[in-house]
């Protein structure tokens, strides 16, 4: 016997068969059982989720003589016909491949015809976003009008490409991604069944590179188990190429320890062993999107897939950043790894992006270092002293704040939370600032210029006056670029903690 891929072999055949798609089986079942199945459905959602499958299993049981509770017999002579996929009055058209005017024409003109062996004649037409729009026009005469007895099922990917005149015409479904949990447990029936040894990070790792598709997973299944005996994490991870989560575990520590050799050696490794520059980089914001999500106790589907061992490192690792800072590495990845599509020195574009990374911990610029860096120059040593220092002169100064605040009275406390609930980016944002001076009502507080996009002074200024107690607030942006402008402020600039901070943080008065 010839070898069925397994994405065919393990195909479902019925509606109780398909996985993770529960809210739309559970409709189409019924709409079987009382016979109202509209002229023309919809299956939108992404590649490999059971659309198709679905289709299939709806024109069987359309057509099966001894429906049972909405589902097809599967023994039935038409059962059995569209199974193998030689009933004449099931018709399946891939969108991508027949692309042209002439296939709809040929198809409107087998519409017409009633049906000759199945109750039902049924046109899948897979990937229907792609027709052209011509298509799209007999098509649509085709649905004005549709003869009994036929049914139109559409698959896309692309709901949004497909003409508003077609999707007005259809009853819509919107097949979901599915989840890890979901694939694992199908991978491991599959496993059992074709007496496949197996890690259960290996299948892990296969769900989750397999984003949601069913089909995708069972290919990748399908491929290791030709080649090994067992399925292991390790070989998942080296056949398919994907950046071991365990290499980002590493990175992100040395980013903490700020070891800026460390950081831009390991990245040089990886290209050495030739891996792609982009997806390091989305793999990388990837990473510090699961950081954020630890962070703050989120479980997500990824989240709760990753090896215990890696979920404890980043767990703990995630408590170095705040919430704001985190955010913004992200952002920036994710901007990179946008500017890489057009930049013609990729690797220098990352590294400087790489350098920034650890001082980004602790909101500071960091030009200097890129200067260094450019020049090949590794200064990170006195760097990391520097800091040092600066980060004890900080705590210490806190702390004398602590307890001087306690005799404050808890409005800029108040005014955080109320900022949360109206504005969580901004109540984040304010809550990571250094305070400068406090009394009473009165609140000076610093933020790195890197912020100064999300503390608008409008914005601000909003909060204020819906917040229910008097506040007043100011706020200064600091940067560290050289700027030689002189600083003329209603009064600040002679201010003593004004100038302390200015000459600590080579920075300006915003406002
Ligand atoms: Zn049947």
């Amino acid at each position: 016997m010839s070898y069925i891929v397994f994405a065919r072999k393990y195909r479902p055949q019925r509606f109780e068969d398909v996985i993770g798609q529960d809210h739309i089986v559970k409709v189409l079942k019924n709409a079987v059982k009382n016979n109202r199945i509209p002229h023309a459905l919809l299956f939108s959602g992404p590649r490999g989720v059971g659309k198709t499958s679905t289709a299939r299993i709806l024109a069987m049981a359309l057509n099966c003589e001894n429906v049972e509770d909405g589902e097809p017999c599967l023994k039935c002579k038409s059962c059995r016909d569209i199974m193998e996929g030689r009933d004449v009055d099931v018709v399946e058209i891939d969108g991508a491949s027949n692309r042209g005017i002439d296939e709809i024409r040929d198809l409107r003109d087998k519409a017409g015809y009633v049906a000759i062996s199945a109750k039902n004649k049924v046109f899948i037409i897979d990937e229907v976003h792609m027709l052209t729009k011509e298509a799209f026009n007999a098509l649509l005469k085709i649905l004005e009008e549709p003869p009994e007895h036929v049914k139109f099922i559409f698959c896309t990917t692309e709901p949004f490409n497909v003409i508003p005149t077609i999707l007005s015409r259809c009853q819509r479904f919107d097949f979901k991604r599915l989840p890890i949990v979901e694939i694992v447990k199908q991978l491991k029936i599959i496993c059992k069944d074709q007496n496949i040894e197996y890690e259960l990070e290996g299948l892990n790792l296969i769900a989750q590179m397999a984003d949601g598709g069913m089909r995708d997973a069972l290919s990748m299944l399908d491929q290791i188990a030709l080649m090994h005996k067992k399925i292991t994490y390790d070989d998942v991870n080296s056949i398919f190429g994907r950046l071991d989560t365990y290499f980002f575990v590493k990175l992100v520590q040395k980013v903490i320890e700020k070891d800026l050799k460390g950081i831009i050696e390991s990245f040089e490794e990886l290209l050495m062993k030739g891996f792609d520059i982009e997806t390091f980089v989305s793999e990388f914001a990837n990473y510090f999107h699961y950081l954020t999500l630890l962070k703050n106790d989120i479980t997500t589907d990824e989240i709760s897939s990753l090896h215990p061992e890696i979920f404890e490192k980043a767990k703990e690792q995630s408590k170095h950043f705040s919430n704001t800072t985190l955010n913004q590495i992200t952002r920036e990845l994710i901007e990179l790894s946008n500017k890489l599509k057009f930049a013609s020195n990729r690797k220098m574009v990352v590294e400087n992006q790489l350098a920034r990374i650890p001082f980004m911990i602790d909101g500071r610029d960091i030009d200097e270092i890129i200067r260094l860096l450019n020049e090949k120059k590794f200064t990170e040593k006195k760097i990391v002293e520097k800091k040092i220092d600066e980060r004890i002169e900080k705590v210490e100064t806190k702390v004398e704040e602590k307890k001087d605040d306690e005799k404050e009275d808890l409005v800029f406390e108040k005014f955080i939370e109320f900022c949360k609930r109206k504005d969580p980016v901004v109540g984040t944002a304010l809550e990571n600032g250094d305070l400068l001076e406090r009394k009473k009502d009165y609140i000076k507080i610093s933020f790195p210029d890197s912020l100064e996009y999300v503390l608008k002074e409008d914005k601000i200024k909003n909060l204020i006056k819906d917040f229910n107690e008097k506040i007043n607030l100011e706020i200064l942006f600091f940067k560290n670029v050289k700027d030689d402008n002189k600083i003329i402020n209603n009064g600040l600039e002679k201010n003593e903690n004004v100038l302390k901070i200015i000459e600590r943080f080579d920075g300006e008065i915003v406002y």
